[in-house]
C-alpha cells in the first residue's frame, strides 16, 4: 500500500518535472524565433567620467520587444537563455548589432566606444575568439578598442588558466575587458591578480546602500584600493543620485553609470541625449582634496 503509494508520488513528480521541460523548450523555441524575426532589441546606457563631464561610452543592454509582452528586461528570459547554446547566436547578434550602431553614431559625429555584456557559456566556447575576430572584421571602420566586453566576476570560478588565455587573446585584437557586478563573484584575490581585465565594475547593490550602510562603502573603497594596486579603472554601476556621485568622488571613483546620468535608452535617443548633457556640478564637491 505504502509502496504504492510511493510510486504515485514519483509519478507525479516525473509528469510536473517533463512538463517544465517541455515548457522550457517551448520558451528557448520562442526565443529563437524572436532572434529571428528581430524581436530583441538593445538599449545604451551612458558611462561618464564624473570628474571631467566627459561621456566614455555606453553599455548596450538586451531588451525582448515581445508583441503581447510588451518590452521585456533580461531578468525574464535570459536566466533560462543561459542554460542554453542559443545564448551564443543571441551574444553574437549583440556584438553585430552594438558594432554596427558604432558606425552610425560615428557618421553622426561621436566616436563612441560600447561595452557588450558576454555570458560565461559564450565566453567559454572554444570558437569565441576567433568569432570574436571574425565579427570585428565585418566592421573595418571601428577600431577594435571601442569594444569593451564585461564579463561576470565569477567566471574566474571555472579554469582561470583558461579563462586568461581567452581574455589575453582578445586583447591582442585590441578588445578591452571589464569584470561586472564586481565583489559579488566570491573570486579570491589571487584570481583577480590573475585575470589581466582592465576594469572593474562595482556591483550596483553595493551603490545603491553605500550612503547608509559603512559595510557597502567599506567594500567600495575596497575595490577601489584593490583596483589601484593592480593598475586597474574603477566604474560605479546603479549611481542613482547626484549624492551617489558625490560620494564616489569623495573616495575616489571617477566613472560612474546609473539613472542619476541616465536611464537604459534605444539607439535612435543617444544622439539628443549627448548633445543635452550636462554634468552635474554637485559630482565636484566630492573631489579629493588632493587635487584641489
Ligand atoms: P549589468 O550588466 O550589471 O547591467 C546593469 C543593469 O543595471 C542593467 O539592468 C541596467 O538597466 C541597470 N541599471 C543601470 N543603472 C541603474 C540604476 O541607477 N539603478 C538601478 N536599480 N539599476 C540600474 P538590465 O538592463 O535589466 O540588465 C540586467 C543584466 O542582464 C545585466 O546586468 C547583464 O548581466 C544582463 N544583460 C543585459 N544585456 C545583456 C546581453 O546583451 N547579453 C548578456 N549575456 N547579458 C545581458
Ligand atoms: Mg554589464
Ligand atoms: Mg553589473
Ligand atoms: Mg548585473
Amino acid at each position: 500500500q505504502a509502496k504504492q503509494l510511493g510510486r504515485n508520488r514519483y509519478q507525479l513528480f516525473d509528469l510536473e518535472a517533463a512538463a517544465k521541460i517541455e515548457h522550457h523548450h517551448q520558451e528557448l523555441e520562442r526565443m529563437r524565433c524572436a532572434l529571428q524575426h528581430g524581436e530583441l532589441r538593445l538599449f545604451y546606457q551612458p558611462k561618464v567620467n564624473m570628474r571631467t563631464g566627459e561621456v566614455i561610452g555606453v553599455e548596450a543592454l538586451i531588451r525582448w520587444q515581445h508583441p503581447e509582452r510588451g518590452i521585456l528586461a533580461p531578468d525574464e528570459f535570459l536566466p533560462l537563455l543561459e542554460r542554453s547554446p542559443l545564448i551564443i547566436d543571441i551574444g553574437e547578434w549583440v556584438l553585430h548589432e552594438a558594432l554596427a550602431q558604432l558606425v552610425a553614431w560615428s557618421q553622426q559625429g561621436h566616436p563612441l566606444s560600447v561595452s557588450v555584456n558576454i555570458a560565461t557559456r559564450h565566453f567559454q566556447h572554444i570558437d569565441f575568439v576567433a568569432r570574436l575576430q571574425a565579427i570585428l572584421a565585418e566592421y573595418p571602420g571601428v577600431a577594435p578598442e571601442r569594444l569593451e566586453i564585461e564579463i561576470l566576476e565569477s567566471v574566474a570560478l571555472g579554469d582561470v588558466e583558461a579563462m586568461r588565455a581567452v581574455i589575453t587573446a582578445c586583447q591582442a585584437l585590441g578588445v578591452r575587458f571589464a569584470l561586472d557586478d564586481f565583489g559579488t563573484g566570491y573570486s579570491s584575490l589571487n584570481y583577480l591578480k590573475q585575470l589581466p581585465a582592465e576594469t572593474l565594475k562595482i556591483d550596483r547593490s553595493f551603490v545603491r546602500d553605500m550612503l547608509e550602510d559603512q559595510e557597502d562603502l567599506a567594500i567600495i573603497e575596497g575595490v577601489i584600493g584593490l583596483a589601484t594596486v593592480f593598475g586597474k579603472e574603477v566604474i560605479a554601476e546603479g549611481v542613482e543620485t547626484p549624492e551617489h556621485g558625490v560620494m564616489l568622488m569623495r573616495i575616489g571613483c571617477d566613472y560612474a553609470q546609473g539613472y542619476a546620468i541616465a536611464r537604459p535608452m534605444p539607439a535612435e535617443a543617444v544622439h539628443d541625449w549627448l548633445e543635452g548633457f550636462e554634468p552635474d556640478p554637485r559630482w565636484l564637491l566630492g573631489r579629493r582634496e588632493q587635487d584641489e
